[in-house]
Formats: C-alpha cells, structure tokens, sequence
C-alpha cells in the first residue's frame, strides 16, 4: 500500500477529496474514528494535520501527501513536488494597519513586530528585504493582533482580503503564492515497486485537472463551412469531422475547447450554419 497523507479538515480537506474522487478514487473509511480509509485499490489515506504533512512526508511517515505550498515551504522539510493541483489558491502577504504611511517594507521600521504562524518565513523575507522583524508567533487569526496592541504588522495568507479589511489592514507585499501540492517522499519514483502507483496516481489527477477548463464541444455544420473550422475548433489536434446520414449537406464536427472561449466559438459557429450544437464536461484529458 502506498500511504498518502490528507488534510483532516478545512477547504483544502473538502478539495482534495473531490479531486480524488474525479479521478475514480472513493475514499473507503476504516473505524470509528475516520483516521485512515483506503483510496482505490493501492492507496491508504491517513487524516492529519495539514501542516503536519510536509514533516510525514519527508520522513516517511507517508509516502505521499497533498497540501499546500504555504506549509511546505514554511516547514522547509525536503519532499518532492509531484503535482500543482491548484486549488486552495491564496497568499501569504504582509499587512500593516490602514493609517500606517508605510508603502513597501523598506519603509517599516527594523524591529518592527509581526505577528505569524509563519515564523520561518517572515522572519527570512524581513531579513532578505533589510528591514528585521521581531516576530510574534501565534498559531492563527494573526489579524486581530495589531487591535490588541501585540504586534504592528501581520503575516497571513490571503484570499479575497476581506479578513484584512474587516480588521482595518491593508496588504503591503507578498511573501509567497500558495495553491495545493501534490508531494512525494524523495525518491520514491526511483523505487521500483512504488514508482508505478505513484506516477499512476498523479497522471491519474493531472489528467482530472487538465480537463476541468475543458469542454467536448458537438456541432452539425454546412460542408462548405469546414475550410473555417480549423481555425474556430482548433480542438487538440484539429477538429474532427465526420458524416452526417440524413441526406444533406451537414457534416458533424467535434472539438475540445477552452471553456473560457466557448461563448466566442459557440456565435462563430452559429454564424457559419451550425446546429444541433452540444457541449458537455470532459472527465480527464490526456493529450
Ligand atoms: P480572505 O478573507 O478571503 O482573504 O481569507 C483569509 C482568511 O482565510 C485567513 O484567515 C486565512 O488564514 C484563511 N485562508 C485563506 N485561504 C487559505 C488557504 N488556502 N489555506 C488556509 N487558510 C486560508
């Protein structure tokens, strides 16, 4: 069994499950207490901590694990990086009070106290940017310590900045941007017996996400419109176009497309002729 090490609560708990289960893989719960399930045929899951698992993985307490950039690079603990799975998007940015006249990190004072549950890395941007910070450490809602009088500036990881906002912050830099990671213990993929599920597992999910901004896009069209179509449906190698048996002059057109251009391809294609078009979700694409 290959052991992959899961967040155990929160969005990127809820986001990782969904991707794995596009990819065909139902979580299967052993116990009453939801530690561990199986995952497919191969996978064992184990529910953690998310900031635990970058420090599982690289000593092998898991094999494989999914969580974010943010609380790899914050533990600075050796693991591979196998996948970007691009969810749980959001940054780590330094954030002053409104009324502070500070407008880069230059301007801050040496000194100067942040609060953070990212020691590790506030400390090393404040030093790199000249301007050395003493560091409160908290282990989360760093936003309200500049209201309580405890620190002058947070670190914090940002999504929409509303939180900032609701508590009178403004985001002065970025530290790091930070979606999900699929990470490996390394060297796995040199190991004989392990490096086949692994590889499995992540195409398995680059294929998942590869087709999420993709649509299957079907159409009926005028024959005399296909000299047009290559460059409307570029699709992944062209589109294809195949017989229509109804006795007319219609020809069956298919094509991936980008789902952000399907409004644009849709009306270019009405105005050419098209009928009948249907579009639909692509469950994974592997070029
Ligand atoms: P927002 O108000 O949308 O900027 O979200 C900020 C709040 O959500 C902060 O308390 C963050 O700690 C938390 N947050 C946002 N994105 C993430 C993420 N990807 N992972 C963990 N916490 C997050």
């Amino acid at each position: 069994m290959i052991r992959i090490a899961l967040p155990n609560k929160g969005r990127l708990a809820e986001d990782a499950r969904e991707l794995l289960q596009r990819a065909g893989l139902e979580l299967e719960f052993r116990g009453e207490r939801a530690l561990q399930a199986t995952l497919g045929t191969n996978l064992l899951a184990l529910f953690v901590r998310a900031a635990d698992i970058p420090e599982f993985v690289a000593d092998g307490a898991a094999d494989l694990g999914i969580t974010g950039r943010d609380l790899v690079e914050e533990s600075a603990r050796p693991v591979d990086t196998l996948l970007d799975l691009g969810f749980g998007r959001c940054r780590l940015a330094v954030a002053v009070r409104d009324e502070s006249t500070a407008r880069e990190i230059t301007q801050l004072t040496p000194g100067i106290r942040v609060a953070t549950a990212f020691p590790r890395l506030t400390e090393r941007f404040f030093r790199e940017q000249g301007c050395p910070a003493t560091l409160v450490p908290v282990t989360g809602a760093a936003e309200i310590t500049p209201l309580l009088g405890v620190a002058d500036a947070v670190v914090d990881l940002v999504a929409t900045g509303s939180t900032l906002r609701m508590n009178g912050l403004r985001e002065l830099a970025t530290i790091l941007d930070s979606t999900a990671l699929l990470i490996a213990r390394p060297g796995i993929l040199a190991e004989p017996e392990r490096s086949r599920p692994v590889t499995e597992l992540a195409d398995a999910l680059e294929s998942v996400l590869r087709a999420q901004d993709k649509r299957y896009l079907m159409t009926n069209i005028p024959r005399r419109a296909i000299p047009e179509l290559r460059r409307i449906l570029p699709g992944l190698n062209g589109p294809t176009v195949v017989d229509v048996l109804d006795g007319t002059d219609l020809v069956a057109a298919h094509a991936v497309v980008d789902r952000r251009d399907l409004d644009r391809v849709i009306a270019e294609l009405k105005s050419l002729g098209a009928v009948g078009i249907l579009v639909t979700k692509i469950e994974r694409l592997l070029p």
